[in-house]
């Protein structure tokens, strides 16, 4: 427990270390990176070159602290870094790691501003912190571990099949090399692949939407081929797989994970929003409806920038031949034949208009997309009143990114 001097000391800090936010958490993965060069395995090093993950860092330390009188407020947040921290393989004597290293980073860049009291409060302070992470993620790793066909850590599968499902998107079909069972999971969650890609010095670790229906003897992801734009260099997984892994070639994945979910307790209707790659847990969970004859009304609204990217057209096309399965497409700037595409339903940008019209009021929405579209639809759903519970998103990259 943390004395009330304690608590006064971290409020009254938290605004000093969100002006100098960027300053420590810059100097604190520097100081990270040369004491224990071994985590650079670990930390996703093109998102610190875009300097994604210092903002992410920064943000759920400061969040956390602002609510060290009542942590619970903050573990729908903790439960969603968690996932991933257990999908990644972060383990717990790292905290102390990281712990250890942002005291260090506090104290350089506050200098003698950072008391002995400050740095006292800020050690016990994130050591609370960095306990409910802790208990939260060996939970976590409990369930991967013992449900059926579960894993801890990686496991070896075999690509048995890579279809391209556009010229963008190509999905892997993989099976256990041990040929075991695999574990379940729930239509929205992710499987986090570890690679080590040739040419790069660090091994790298992706997350990847499960794209079928759960209860195949496979996982199917479908990666979206990110070439580098403006001089930027290409992604380094989503290329390694699209150029290099082929059939029969082996690839380490964690058990599926992930908060993202597919919520079958109730029976509103459903409406499932994509842009571009984004469609990938949707899919999962439209294909999943279907194979379990639910009979809800279903809105499946994707956008893409034209035909010749959009991904699992032909699966949602059958889909929507069932009568509560509404399909409708909006393509950016629709190219050639586009238009006459069946379920075309507007060029442009998906807008409060079109959601209106289509989707009933009442329903659950489920999201996923790039940065402009995830702000775009997260906002209108608000505009539109729609309740907090009844509003569920992925988000491909940081959630930092999605604040303004
Ligand atoms: P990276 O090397 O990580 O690069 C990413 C981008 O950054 C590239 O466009 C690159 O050009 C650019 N870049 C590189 N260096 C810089 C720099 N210095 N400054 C600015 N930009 C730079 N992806 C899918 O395709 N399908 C999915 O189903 C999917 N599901 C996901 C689920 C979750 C929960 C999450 C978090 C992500 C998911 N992703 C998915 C995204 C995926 O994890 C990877 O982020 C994506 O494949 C890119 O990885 P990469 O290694 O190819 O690119």
């Amino acid at each position: 427990m943390l004395s009330t001097e304690t608590k006064s000391i971290i409020l009254s800090t938290v605004p000093v270390l969100e002006q100098h936010g960027e300053a420590i958490t810059g100097r604190f993965y520097h100081i990270l990176f040369s004491e224990h060069p071994e985590l650079l395995n670990l930390f996703n090093q093109t998102n610190q070159r875009k300097g994604n993950q210092q903002t992410a860092l920064a943000n759920a330390v400061y969040a956390a602290a602002a609510h060290i009188d009542n942590l619970s407020v903050i573990l729908p947040v903790v439960q969603r870094i968690s996932e991933k921290h257990r999908a990644l393989g972060v383990k717990p004597d790292q905290y102390a790691i990281v712990g250890e290293t942002l005291l260090k980073a506090i104290q350089e860049v506050l200098g003698d501003a950072a008391t002995p009291e400050i740095i006292d409060a800020w050690a016990q302070a994130y050591n609370v912190i960095a306990d409910v992470f802790i208990s939260v993620e060996h939970e976590l790793y409990r369930e991967a571990a013992e449900q059926p066909g579960g894993w801890r850590g990686f496991r070896e599968f075999v690509v048995r099949d890579k279809v391209k499902e556009s010229e963008a998107i190509t999905s892997f079909y993989l099976e256990p090399a041990d040929g075991k069972a695999i574990a379940s999971y729930i239509p929205g969650q992710y499987l986090t692949l570890l690679v080590q890609v040739p040419g790069q010095p660090y091994l790298q670790r992706r997350h990847y939407s499960l794209s079928d229906a759960p209860g195949k003897p496979y996982y199917r992801i479908s990666v979206k081929r990110e070439a580098g734009v403006n001089g930027l260099p290409d992604g380094i997984v989503s290329t390694y797989l699209h150029d290099t892994v082929q059939v029969g070639d082996r690839l380490q994945a964690s058990a599926p994970a992930g908060d993202f979910k597919l919520d079958t307790t109730n029976e509103r209707p459903i409406v499932l929003l994509s842009g571009g790659v984004g469609m990938t847990p949707l899919v999962s969970m439209a294909q999943t409806l279907a194979e379990h004859g639910d009979t809800r009304p279903i809105v499946y609204i994707h956008a893409a920038i034209e035909g010749s990217v959009h991904a699992f057209d032909r699966r949602l096309r059958e889909l929507a031949k069932q009568p509560n399965f509404s399909y409708h497409v909006v393509y950016e700037r629709p190219q050639g034949e586009d238009e006459r595409h069946p379920h075309f339903t507007k060029s442009g940008f998906v807008d409060r208009d079109l959601i209106e019209r289509l989707a009933p009021a009442d329903a659950t929405f489920y999201f996923c997309g790039p940065t402009p579209y995830m702000r775009a639809i997260y906002k209108t759903l608000h505009a539109m009143g729609i309740q907090e519970d009844r509003i569920r998103f992925e988000f491909f990259g940081p959630t930092s990114q999605l604040v303004d």
